[in-house]
């Protein structure tokens, strides 16, 4: 499951996942731990040998039950510090880097190698980390919808109310992403587009969970 941020990716994957009874990976929560340690151990942003030398080795710990949420940098629980301000600011940064991206998504196969069926979400999935997928899904919505619904969920989370910065934000991200040099953000070739931009979550995982039971029937001769 590949596509910008904001699309509703993130709960709809996780949805789909224990819809599906598969494991589920979030791995941009991976670049995101990878962020927070560079950011807390001070490292020069705009370094990209310091940030590689940084992150090489991480602490992290990352679960994959679509019901409960594991993320740990260090044996310390991140899955709320990961999601604030400062690391969203600076994860285009410490992504970019090509070494933190080969260690990451090696360890994104590792995880999903072992997992049997899972959902794997993150921005180059369906292109780099795992080409043979059965099923890939590029979601996508328009940047306005993504940027209202990221300040939404900030103003349920106690973050905040500031469309016009979410929409920045998200459009600039959107830019860093898709221009970056290694794995840019783009649908594989042979990704099926979802655009949520007028859907609820519950018509988006329908329609997904249609997709992929289309696909495993294609690919695998029926849904396990
Ligand atoms: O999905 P999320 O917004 O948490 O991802 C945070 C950032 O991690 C993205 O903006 C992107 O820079 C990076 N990322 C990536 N490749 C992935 C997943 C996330 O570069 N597979």
């Amino acid at each position: 499951m590949d596509g910008p941020s904001g699309t509703g990716k993130s709960s709809v994957s996780r949805r789909l996942a224990t819809r599906l009874g598969a494991r589920y990976l979030d791995t941009g929560a991976m670049y995101r731990v990878a962020t927070l340690r560079v950011l807390r151990a001070g490292t020069d942003l705009t370094d990209p040998e310091a940030i590689a030398d940084t992150v090489a080795a991480l602490g992290l710990s990352i679960g994959t039950d679509p019901t409960r949420e594991v993320i740990e940098l260090d044996g310390e629980d991140v899955s709320t510090e990961i999601r604030g301000n400062e690391v969203t600011k600076a994860v285009s940064a410490v992504s970019a880097v090509p070494r933190v991206r080969e260690q990451l998504v090696s360890l994104q196969r590792e995880i999903a190698g072992v997992a049997g069926r899972i959902v794997v979400e993150g921005r180059d999935i369906g292109t780099t980390v795992l080409p043979g997928a059965d099923a890939k899904i590029y979601l996508t919505a328009s940047a306005e919808a993504r940027a209202q619904r990221r300040n939404q969920q900030n103003i349920r989370e106690g973050r905040g109310d500031d469309y016009a910065a979410v929409l920045a934000d998200v459009q600039r991200r959107d830019t860093l992403d898709s221009t970056r040099k290694v794995s840019p953000l783009r649908a594989a070739d042979d990704a099926i587009e979802v655009d949520t931009s007028e859907l609820t979550m519950e018509q988006t995982i329908d329609e997904l969970y249609r997709v992929v039971a289309a696909a495993l029937t294609a690919t695998t001769g029926g849904a396990r």
